[in-house]
């Protein structure tokens, strides 16, 4: 029989990007996702909103596996990565993440925060992470600031610098957990910019965010998520405009 956490990789026609099944997580006696089950489709735009406190952090860090499910099932592209032989490592070269804080290394360059892992993790000799990260750097917009050091880039650029680095990796997908909320707000056009052209490139993301006016025009879908569930979801234009539950509705009128 096959070993389900060690099947071949790769997106198949019909195969969720992302499917998640009755995911629970607890810390200690507190239960922060109380029964998740959503799937995620190739090339697939999904926003995450909901008020703060509400498991959309911990749910993206279940699925690339920062977090441990306490119960519950997460399938990447047909690969069941909760088993308990997955290879973790390579789930996550499988999944690009970029966080609030961009946690780029403060002691190396933009250009080595790009080739770190990829020397390290994917293995690429040091000649070819260079011409990944460059490419990604002009991707990013960034091309001239190969030598420069994070904290010699504003908010924005450091973003920018973090997807590059994400991308070189060569992800399937991408998941982003309020990737402006840290910025100045002149900052954020930017970074959603890149965010839309590689939705545009057909890029599978999942979208943890704020940017309500990204959400209804980049995603696909969008999921309201309160309390460890998923509220609502659907199309994003219906779920802003007409809500349908009471929680939904009380949390748009505050943030809209
Ligand atoms: P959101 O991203 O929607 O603001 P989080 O997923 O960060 O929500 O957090 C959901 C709940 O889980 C919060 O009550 C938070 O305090 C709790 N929580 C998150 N991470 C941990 C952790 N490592 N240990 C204990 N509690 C946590
Ligand atoms: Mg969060």
């Amino acid at each position: 029989m096959t070993n389900p956490a060690t099947q071949t990789w790769g997106g198949t026609a019909g195969v969720p990007a992302i499917d998640v099944r009755d995911l629970h997580k607890s810390f200690g006696s507190h239960e922060v996702l109380t029964g998740i089950d959503f799937r995620v489709a190739l090339g697939e735009v999904v926003c995450v909103i909901g008020p703060s406190g509400s498991g959309k952090s911990t749910l993206l860090r279940c699925i690339n596996r920062l977090e441990d499910p306490t119960s519950g099932q997460i399938l990447i592209e047909g690969v069941d990565v909760t088993h308990p032989d997955a290879e973790l490592d390579q789930i996550r070269t499988r999944i690009g993440m970029v966080f609030q804080q961009f946690n780029l290394f403060p002691h190396m360059t933009v250009l080595r925060n790009l080739c770190i892992a990829q020397q390290r993790v994917k293995r690429r000799s040091k000649a070819e992470a260079v011409e990944i990260a460059r490419a990604n750097l002009v991707k990013v917009g960034l091309a001239e600031k190969e030598d420069a050091y994070p904290a010699h880039l504003s908010g924005g650029q450091q973003q920018r610098v973090a997807i590059a680095r994400a991308l070189s990796m060569d992800p399937d997908m991408m998941l982003f957990d309020e990737p402006t909320s840290a910025l100045d707000p002149e900052l954020v056009g930017d970074v959603l910019a890149i965010m839309r052209e590689l939705a545009a490139e057909g890029m599978t993301m999942m979208v943890v965010t704020h940017e309500m006016g990204f959400a209804r025009e980049v995603g696909d879908r969008l999921v309201f998520m309160d309390g460890g569930v998923i509220v609502e979801e659907g199309d994003p234009r219906s779920v802003l405009a007409e809500p349908r539950h009471e929680r939904t509705k009380a949390f748009l009128s505050k943030v809209l």
